[in-house]
C-alpha cells in the first residue's frame, strides 16, 4: 500500500481527504497535541482490526475514542457523571482520556475486550476537523509499530509505518509531547491510570484525591490483570536496553559518566549535556528545569538511539511532578523500570 503524505499546509483538501478514507474503512496517521494518533473509525471493527494490525498491538491494549463535541459522549458511555463533566469543564478539549462504562455500539475490538471505553476530546484545531470530515468517533492509540517509542512528527509517523497504512495528515510537531492523562471513573474512587498532558495536581484541583495505579511506578507481571492492559507491555523502547539513573542532574550526571563503556549512550538534560563529551552518543531532551519541554523532546530523543550503535544507554530523569511525572513514567517504562535510584538512603 502507498502511503500518502497529506499536507493541510499546501492542500486546502487535506482535511476532507483524510475524512473520506475514514469514512471508507481505511487507517490513517493524524495529528493531535499529544502525539500522533493511529485512527480508524471506532464504531466498525473492520476498520478497527486495521490498527492493530499495522500496529503489531497486543488485541487486549484497548485503543481511545477521539470525540470533537461534548455531545458524541452519550453515544458511547452509558452514563456521565458529574465527576466526568467536572473533568471535561477543566480540561476538554484538551490531554484527558475519561474511562467510563461504555454503550455496546463500541466494538469489544475497540476496547480491548473491556466493557469500559477511553474517550478523549483533542484540541488540536486539525484533530477536529478530521473527526468532523470523517462523521463518526474515532479510534486511535498512537501511531506507532508497538512497543516502539511514541510518534510526535509525521516524518516518525513514515518510519513506522509508510506503506502499511492509507495515509499521514502532516500538522507539524506535537505541542505537548507524551500521551493524555488517563483517568478512571468507573471504580469508587477515580483513578489516574496513566499520567499525561494533564498532571495529577491538575486533576486533584477538579476531583480531590485521585488514586495513584501500581503500574505507574512498578514492572507489572505479563500474566496480572491490570486496569489499563497497555501498563503490562514493554512500551517506548529504543533498541538498546536502557537503565535510569534517578537523582539531582549533577548527582546523576556523575553516576552516569562512571558507568560509560565504549559503545555507551547517554540520554540526558540539555545543561548536562557538557559534562558527557567524551561519550559515543549524547542525546539531550530539554532543560533540567523545563518538564514541558522535556515531554515535547523525549519521544524524539529515544527515537534518534536508533540511527546509532551504542548497545547500553543511561539517562537521566526528572522529579515526577507536574508533567515530570509522565515523562519519568515515560522514561522509566522505556527501561522496563529498571532504575538505579541516588536518592535512596543506602545507609
Ligand atoms: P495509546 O494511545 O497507544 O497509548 O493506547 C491507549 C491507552 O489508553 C491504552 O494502552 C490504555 O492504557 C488506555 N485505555 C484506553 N481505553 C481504556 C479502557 N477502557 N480502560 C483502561 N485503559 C484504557
Ligand atoms: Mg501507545
Amino acid at each position: 500500500m502507498q502511503t500518502k503524505l497529506l499536507r493541510p499546509s499546501e492542500d486546502a483538501t487535506a482535511l476532507e481527504q483524510a475524512g473520506a478514507l475514514l469514512r471508507a474503512g481505511e487507517v490513517v496517521g493524524i495529528p493531535t497535541e499529544t502525539v500522533y494518533g493511529l485512527a480508524a473509525n471506532a464504531l466498525d471493527p473492520m476498520a478497527v482490526a486495521r490498527i492493530f494490525e499495522a500496529k503489531g498491538r497486543p488485541q487486549d491494549n484497548p485503543l481511545i475514542v477521539h470525540i470533537a463535541d461534548l455531545e458524541s459522549v452519550k453515544d458511547i458511555a452509558t452514563e456521565f457523571p458529574p465527576e466526568a463533566q467536572a473533568l471535561a469543564d477543566a480540561f476538554w478539549p484538551g490531554p484527558l482520556t475519561i474511562i467510563l462504562p461504555k454503550q455496546d455500539r463500541i466494538p469489544m475490538v475497540t476496547s480491548g475486550g473491556l466493557n469500559t471505553v477511553g474517550i478523549r476530546f483533542p484540541s488540536h484545531p486539525m484533530a477536529q476537523a478530521i473527526i468532523r470530515a470523517a462523521g463518526v468517533p474515532l479510534a486511535a492509540p498512537s501511531a506507532n509499530t508497538s512497543g516502539r517509542p511514541s510518534t510526535t512528527t509525521a516524518q516518525h509517523v513514515m518510519e513506522d509505518l509508510n506503506g502499511k497504512i492509507a495515509a499521514v495528515v502532516d500538522g507539524g510537531p506535537c505541542s505537548v509531547g507524551v500521551e493524555s492523562t488517563v483517568v478512571s471513573l468507573c471504580g469508587e474512587r477515580p483513578r489516574l491510570l496513566r499520567p499525561g498532558g494533564i498532571s495529577l495536581e491538575q486533576l486533584e484541583q477538579v476531583l480531590g484525591t485521585v488514586e495513584v495505579d501500581r503500574a505507574l511506578r512498578e514492572k507489572i507481571d505479563d500474566t496480572e490483570k491490570v486496569s489499563a492492559p497497555g501498563m503490562k507491555y514493554r512500551h517506548y523502547a529504543p533498541k538498546a536496553p536502557v537503565t535510569v539513573v534517578f537523582g539531582t542532574p549533577e548527582a546523576s550526571a556523575n553516576y552516569i559518566y562512571a558507568q560509560l563503556g565504549e559503545n555507551s549512550g547517554v540520554l540526558c538534560f540539555d545543561d548536562c549535556a557538557p559534562r558527557f563529551a567524551g561519550a559515543a552518543v549524547v542525546e539531550t531532551f530539554g532543560p533540567s528545569d523545563d518538564a514541558a519541554e522535556q515531554a515535547r523532546e523525549i519521544f524524539d530523543a529515544l527515537r534518534r538511539f536508533d540511527t546509532t550503535d551504542c548497545t547500553e544507554i543511561y539517562a537521566q530523569c526528572p522529579p515526577a511532578d507536574g508533567i515530570g511525572l509522565a515523562v519519568s513514567n515515560r522514561i522509566r517504562k522505556a527501561a522496563g523500570f529498571h532504575v538505579i535510584d541516588l536518592t535512596e538512603d543506602n545507609t
